[in-house]
């Protein structure tokens, strides 16, 4: 029988402050600030001095949910491994950072958080690994791990057996508490790689056998996909792409009241867009610091997702410290919206909404590009220029403020791009389309993006 291993951990329930007395039973009776645990991480060998330090009980207590599989309290928030430090390597190659990784899931879990997500792709297929390093240090049945089969890689039964097997070994773990197919989009997708290759029920003998705890799916389809997905199977859960923007955009709240509907649960991805919600432009920041002075725009982003009571879990990749920190704040003591601040919110996304952004989150799924476009880097510098109101009009007069906010895009094009990763290089193949779950157009996307470079570049 599998223990309820995140009820021991997690010490506020929403409702109520409830298993306290059991954390306390299970780590021991001292309870320390987290300061002072963090000062202890920080000067000694961390592996030993946290496993020491949470035998003692030195988790601090944040809001948790309860599921409605198995009715263990789940961390309110999540930790993503999808964008994890990282750091150049000897053979000059970008890695996971081990070290400050090992830190901020140690300060997560120190801190209450006990939801981790990974992915077999995520960091080249390192994420897993390195997750799996870290979180064989605290006892198994006192955190959620969760991981996601690569859908795009499953062409037969014998290769979904493998993959299963081989994230188990790389995640150094028994069984997975939350396991996922990944990025579903469409319905031959899904047909193809678990239907008709009989993965699916593959997994459902998993899941008999202890090693799945619960089976779901991340989702990035249309609404049509939903529904048939909903009637395929017994899911435990849905994962959904869920901010205040895609409400509305990308009809989050269909697939939300969808999966309400079938009395399963949500786990949020992507609560700030892909960053997008946590640097708004200046007047959509503005509303929302007028309402609340002490939050931030992506406090206010969290709130809204979490606000949502069929939501289980919110994941965040919190790759620096700061983020970590105040998310966990955020949290600690979870405060749903009240009517006036969603009207506030409601007030920021019209302001937001007048600049226009390329939605990318940042996902990568579109990348490797064969001719060396850096998608999701000229995305974000763009994006950054957008919400700077750096982006010139290039249908407008050539005045003094055309010409200066043509020289500042360019320039931080070059300052953050390489010449040989820029939108330049695109030659409007289109392969890298096919696998955005946003539904860019890349290619169009990429010559409007060049055709402001080009004429400033021109003129230099
Ligand atoms: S369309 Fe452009 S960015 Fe996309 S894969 Fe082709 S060359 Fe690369
Ligand atoms: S363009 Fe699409 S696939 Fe590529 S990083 Fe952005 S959202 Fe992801």
């Amino acid at each position: 029988m599998i223990p309820n291993q995140c009820e021991n951990l997690t010490t506020m329930d929403e409702d109520k402050k409830i298993s306290r007395r059991k954390a306390l039973k299970y780590f021991g009776t001292s309870v320390l600030g987290v300061a002072g645990i963090y000062a202890v991480l920080r000067f000694t060998p961390l592996n030993d001095k946290l496993r020491e330090s949470l035998k003692k009980g030195d988790v601090r207590p944040i809001t948790t949910r309860k599921d409605k599989v198995l009715g263990e309290q789940i961390s309110l928030l999540a930790f993503g491994c999808m964008r994890l430090p990282t750091v150049r390597n000897q053979e000059g190659n970008m890695v996971i950072d081990r070290d400050k990784t090992r830190e901020l899931l140690g300060y997560a879990y120190a801190n209450g958080i006990n939801y981790f997500d990974t992915a077999y792709n995520y960091h080249n297929g390192e994420s897993e690994i390195v997750a799996g390093e870290i979180l064989k240090d605290f006892p198994r049945d006192t955190f959620c791990l969760a991981t996601k089969m690569p859908t795009w890689l499953v062409t037969s039964l014998e290769r979904g057996k493998e993959l299963f097997s081989e994230q188990l070994n790389k995640c150094q773990v028994n069984y997975f508490d939350f396991y996922l197919l990944h990025a579903l989009s469409s319905i031959d997708d899904f047909n193809k790689a678990y239907r008709d290759t009989g993965v699916l029920e593959y997994l459902t003998e998993e899941k008999a056998n202890g090693r799945i705890r619960r089976l779901g799916f991340s989702f990035h389809g249309n609404e049509e996909t939903m529904d048939y997905l909903l009637e395929q199977y017994a899911w435990d859960f849905v994962m959904i792409q869920m901010n205040y923007l895609d409400w509305e955009v990308q009809n989050a709240r269909y697939m939300y009241e969808q999966i309400e509907k079938k009395g399963i649960q949500c786990l949020v991805m992507e609560p700030l867009r892909g960053g997008a919600l946590a640097t708004l432009n200046a007047e959509a920041a503005g509303i929302l610091a007028e309402a609340d002075p002490t939050g931030s725009p992506a406090r206010w982003a969290f709130r809204y997702v979490a606000s949502h009571p069929n939501v289980l879990t919110v994941l965040s990749g919190m790759n620096v410290k700061e983020h970590l920190e105040e998310n966990i704040n955020t949290f600690r003591k979870f405060k749903p919206l009240n009517k006036a601040e969603y009207e506030v919110i409601a007030r920021a996304l019209e302001a937001y909404r007048k600049i226009s952004q390329v939605p990318c989150t940042g996902c990568a799924y579109c990348m490797p590009c064969s001719y060396g476009v850096d998608i999701p880097l000229v995305f974000s510098t763009y994006n950054e220029m957008v919400v700077q109101n750096m982006v010139p009009d290039i249908n407008g007069p050539e005045n003094e403020d055309f010409l200066a906010k043509g020289q500042a895009f360019l320039d931080h094009f070059n300052k953050t791009i390489p010449a040989q990763s820029q939108s330049h290089n695109c030659t409007a193949c289109g392969v890298c389309k096919q696998h955005c779950p946003q539904d860019i157009d890349i290619p169009a996307e990429m010559k409007r993006i060049n055709q402001i470079l080009w004429i400033f570049r021109n003129r230099s």
